[in-house]
């Protein structure tokens, strides 16, 4: 794996060969998350844009040389990743913009339906080069239903923890993929707590976002993506949601990787969009802080509900470095979003997955966008996952006899 050169811790700068380090950095305990560290000569000798442009890879693992594995060949055998990047141009002029140049990814159409494959499938691989047996994580829901099926498509064992109140749909999800399921009576950050003293108890592979640094890297493939499917020509917001803050943090790695790598001019300005109930990281963004102050979440988007994000630092650097911008959205605009993404486009997102629409609403109605720019939205997870959110979003249908009477009557004439 020499396209590795390490991991560097994100607070102190310490760097650890791959292996040295458990999983956060030993100096710093569970703040010091690790960020992994490329030789940019070693992957462009293996890839460039020319010979993506020919690969006849359509998954994730098309970007196995900026990727922290060794090989691709232990990969799940589900396909993850190259979802669609759809132009959003009926949303766009439903929302009175029909100049923006808007693109919708849909990342509902990982194989568990939600973006949270690309990081369990980065954890299998890394499960296994470090010969690991059981695999375990805590999770709102997505991240445990993603582990689940992919470990389900190589027979792995995997331990879950979730907290009792994920929508079932999450949980049926585990149960069809046979996972060990721990629903745990507490919250999503009291479930976390408990998964990494098990995986210490037991020494279980933990693939708990952020404290695994390898799971933002699973995550960036999104961002790698969108760049490609524009022609490496990036849009100038990237909006994604935010709940732990690791998918906006594997974004932001990706535009430092593809700077790096010159296949962009210019970054895109990334904006982190979080439920207002659960607005952590845009409160410390806004403070200029990166100290992080726990908040209990109250959000009906539960994907993005969190206390204590666990990805902060990375997350809140992403958006710094690039100059983007935090925004946080009611669960009434989430709700309004949804809608739209479904009426506009046929799309289906759960309220996390639709958030950061929410948030290219919300900045059409101030303001911030003049209606040409390039947009790229992230939509993280697939609204089946969730119906009973969904079924908020929506009036209730009409009911009726079953008769052509009383299709009349509703129709009219
Ligand atoms: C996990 C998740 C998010 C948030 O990702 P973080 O890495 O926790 O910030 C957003 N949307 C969906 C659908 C998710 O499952
Ligand atoms: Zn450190």
């Amino acid at each position: 794996m020499d396209q590795v050169l390490g991991l560097q811790c994100v607070l102190c700068g310490r760097q650890y060969a791959l292996g040295e380090a458990p999983y956060t950095c030993p100096a710093c305990g569970e703040r010091g998350i690790l960020d992994v560290r490329y030789d940019y000569e070693v992957v462009r000798s293996r890839l460039d844009r020319h010979l993506l442009a020919r690969s006849p890879e359509r998954t994730m693992w098309r970007y196995t040389p900026l990727l922290p594995v060794e090989d691709v060949q232990r990969a799940a055998p589900l396909t993850v990743g190259w979802t669609p990047l759809y132009r959003g141009a009926r949303l766009a002029e439903d929302l009175g913009v029909p100049c923006l140049d808007l693109w919708i990814k849909d990342d509902g159409r990982n194989p568990s339906a939600s973006l949270k494959d690309r990081a369990s499938s980065i954890a299998l691989v890394r499960a296994q080069e470090e010969g690991a047996g059981v695999i375990a994580a805590a999770s709102t829901g997505n991240a445990a239903s993603s582990l689940a099926c992919l470990c389900a498509s190589v027979g792995r064992p995997c331990t879950i923890f979730v907290p009792e109140a994920a929508p079932p749909a999450k949980v049926a999800q585990l149960l069809v993929f046979g996972a060990r399921v721990l629903l745990v009576q507490g919250s999503y950050d009291e479930a976390f707590d408990l998964c990494m003293a098990a995986c210490r108890a037991y020494g279980w592979y933990n693939r708990n976002t952020a404290v695994n640094p390898f799971m933002s890297e699973g995550k960036k493939t999104v961002a790698l993506e969108v760049c490609e499917q524009l022609q490496w020509q990036a849009p100038d917001y990237l909006l994604v949601p935010v709940g732990d803050g690791c998918i906006i943090g594997g974004v932001g790695k990706a535009v430092r990787d593809l700077l790096a790598l010159g296949w962009i001019e210019r970054a895109p300005r990334i904006v982190g969009v979080q439920a207002a109930g659960s607005a952590v990281l845009a409160t410390a963004w806004r403070q200029g802080t990166e100290e992080i102050v726990p908040v209990p979440p109250t959000t009906l988007a539960d994907s993005i509900a969190v206390a204590q994000p666990r990805d902060a630092i990375k997350a809140l650097r992403a958006v710094r470095d690039t100059q983007g911008m935090y925004l946080t959205v009611a669960d009434g605009e989430i709700l309004e979003a949804m809608r739209l993404l479904g009426r506009t486009m046929g799309v289906f997102a759960e309220p996390a997955g639709a958030a950061a629409v929410a948030g290219l609403i919300q900045m059409i109605r101030t303001g911030l966008l003049h209606g040409t720019e390039r947009v790229a939205v992230l939509v993280t997870g697939n609204g089946l996952k969730d119906v009973a959110a969904a079924l908020q979003a929506v009036p209730a249908p009409v009911r009726i006899a079953p008769t052509l009477e009383a299709v009349r009557e509703v129709v009219g004439s």
